[in-house]
């Protein structure tokens, strides 16, 4: 049973992702420990998990009170606070040689047991866990945007990942309520690997006039049964969190992963989908 071996999780990171896990892991009754490197950062996750559980609570989607479920949730800036946790996530920023030092410091913090998992959604496990003493207890845990509404989690098995910390994976997802499916350590996992030139293909038909945006869109919502079309997707996820990505995969598999040309030219203007009120669209 997950809940005999993990009471209390780590998350390290209190953007997007992490303030998001961090909720999900206190909705769950896990006790967790959310870390950032500044108190502004670790404040600006709290009002996400706030906002977040204020909806949900609204709906009636919660099965305690909101403060209940904040306050399992311990901001800190101290590597320490890891020293008790069970299961440390990882989900700072998208740079494997960032993504390493983490690994290096919570190795130095955490017992060798403790399982730990990285969120990336592009950069390769085995890569991130190369210079540990343990690298046979680093899985990938993709967590989806927004983490609390979506119910899928992609687990990633590294070259040295043990079938152990593999099924722990699985399992913690399962404590989480949510579905896994399990993907080896090739570049872009299944999901971005499929989802990423789908998206760069939706821009170079925008480009090239095949259509307007909105009928883009509406080919794809309509006509394939997906809920968002590539263009309102790539906007929702952040047009340079799309580009770095392709980049990473086009580094890895060739020119039919290049991003699009106007791609590199929106985030160079500055227009990085819905997080700048400007993307393939506009808004409040
Ligand atoms: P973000 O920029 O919103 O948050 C990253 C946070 O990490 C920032 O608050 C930053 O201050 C913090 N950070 C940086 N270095 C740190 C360190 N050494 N210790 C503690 N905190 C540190 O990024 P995000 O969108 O939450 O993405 C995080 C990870 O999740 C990335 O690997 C990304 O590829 C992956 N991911 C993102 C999405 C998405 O849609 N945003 C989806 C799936 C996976």
């Amino acid at each position: 049973m997950v809940r005999d071996r993990i009471d209390r999780i780590g998350v390290v990171g209190a953007g997007t992702m992490g303030s998001g896990i961090a909720q999900v892991g206190a909705i769950h009754g896990f006790e967790v420990v959310m870390r950032d490197v500044e108190s502004a950062f670790v404040e600006s996750g709290f009002e996400t998990v706030e906002d977040s559980l204020e909806r949900l609570d609204s709906k009636d989607a919660l099965e305690e009170n909101p403060e209940t479920i904040r306050n399992r949730i311990e901001g800190t800036t101290e590597l320490e606070a890891f020293e008790d946790c069970d299961l440390v996530i990882e989900a700072v920023l998208e740079d494997l040689e960032v993504k390493k030092a983490v690994f290096a410091d919570l190795e130095d913090v955490c017992d060798a047991d403790v399982l730990l998992a990285t969120n990336t959604s592009t950069l390769s496990i085995t890569s991130i866990a190369s210079d540990l003493d343990h690298p046979e207890r680093v899985v990938g845990l993709h967590f989806m945007n927004p983490v609390p509404l979506m119910e899928g989690v992609e687990v990633v098995v590294g070259e040295r990942t043990t079938d152990a910390a593999t099924d722990l994976a699985h399992e913690i997802a399962d404590a989480l309520e949510k579905t896994t499916w399990e993907s080896d350590d090739k570049p872009g996992f299944v999901t971005n690997r499929i989802l990423m030139p789908w998206i760069n293909e939706g821009i170079r038909a925008y480009d090239e006039g095949v259509a307007s945006k909105g009928d883009i869109d509406a080919g794809m919502e309509l006509g394939t049964n997906v809920p968002m079309g590539p263009l309102s997707l790539a906007d929702h996820i952040g047009l340079d969190v799309c580009l770095h990505a392709s980049e990473t995969l086009s580094e890895e598999l060739g020119d039919r992963y290049k991003p699009a040309y106007l791609l590199k030219r929106k985030v160079e203007a500055g227009d990085l989908g819905k997080k700048t009120g400007r993307g393939f669209y506009e808004y409040d």
